[in-house]
């Protein structure tokens, strides 16, 4: 299947879920890490377009929150906190809580993303503290996970997928977690121009979708699987032609309106 022309390949692991896309508008996430001002940031915002179909979230860094609360007002746009601390409120200096990152006018909030995990040594537990905060103050949940390039290359995609959405989402509600997102977001894809493969996207989105139709049937097929690494204005369309692929979380290409534009409009 690899070396097929990627944007004409429809694969194996599409069937059984061709009528996810028609029931999930595409989310589009424009993660800035550590980058923009405030100047940039509202340039951004009055640059967007409006996506073809489908809703866009911004994830600026945490300065930026409150002045893009102001932007967004009457814009169907929604922000999204890149961290936060789980525990409620005290003497933790240099962290921001859920309910804080919600004042600041965020409704989503990045949880497991892989260089939190690498560069911040953020363990599956502490993620999982996360995630029970997150939707304790109703802060939608995007669950990123991945595997790195070495536990690719050793054939472990599964095994770590297993792992990381086992702890993460271990002794949650079904219910209250209907409002869960996920991203696979391959390590070794992130910022590194080498996305995945449609055949690669297509199996582990395929993976997880197994994993939530077993572990929670009853809201499994609402959860969107978003992907994300190294995605630009060239990729994004065949990705989304991917049913399983219900929108794209996208960095580097995110931190200008033109390409995010490309994006959210291809
Ligand atoms: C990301 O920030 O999650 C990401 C996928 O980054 P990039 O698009 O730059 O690979």
């Amino acid at each position: 299947v690899r070396g097929v022309d990627i944007f004409t390949y429809r694969g194996e692991y599409d069937k059984g879920y061709e009528d996810l896309r028609e029931q999930m508008e595409p989310i589009f996430i424009a993660n800035w890490k550590m980058n923009l001002f405030e100047k940039e940031a509202l340039a951004f915002v009055r640059d967007l377009a409006v996506p073809k179909t489908g809703s866009v979230i911004i994830a600026p860094p945490a300065t930026l929150l409150f002045p893009l609360k102001q932007a967004i007002k009457g814009k169907s746009l929604a922000l999204c906190g890149q961290n936060f601390f789980f525990e409620e409120k005290g003497a933790y200096t240099g962290e921001l809580s859920a309910s804080q990152l919600k004042d600041s006018g965020a409704s989503y909030a990045l949880i497991g993303h892989s260089e939190r995990r690498h560069y911040f040594n953020e363990s599956d537990a502490w993620i999982h503290q996360k995630l029970k905060s997150a939707l304790a103050h109703h802060l939608i949940p995007i669950l990123c996970v991945g595997e790195t390039l070495d536990e690719k290359e050793e054939g472990k995609e599964e095994e770590v997928l297993s792992k990381q959405l086992h702890t993460a989402l271990e002794g949650s509600d079904e219910k209250a977690l209907s409002s869960l997102v996920i991203a696979y977001e391959p390590v070794w894809a992130i910022g590194t121009g080498l996305a995945a493969d449609l055949f690669l996207i297509e199996r582990g989105h395929a993976f997880i979708r197994k994993w939530l139709e077993k572990h929670y049937p009853a809201i499994a097929t609402k959860i969107p699987i978003l992907y994300g690494g190294s995605v630009n204005e060239k990729n994004a369309a065949s990705f989304l032609s991917l049913q399983e692929v219900a929108g794209l979380l996208v960095g580097g290409a995110s931190l200008a309106a033109p390409p995010f534009n490309a994006i959210i409009r291809s």
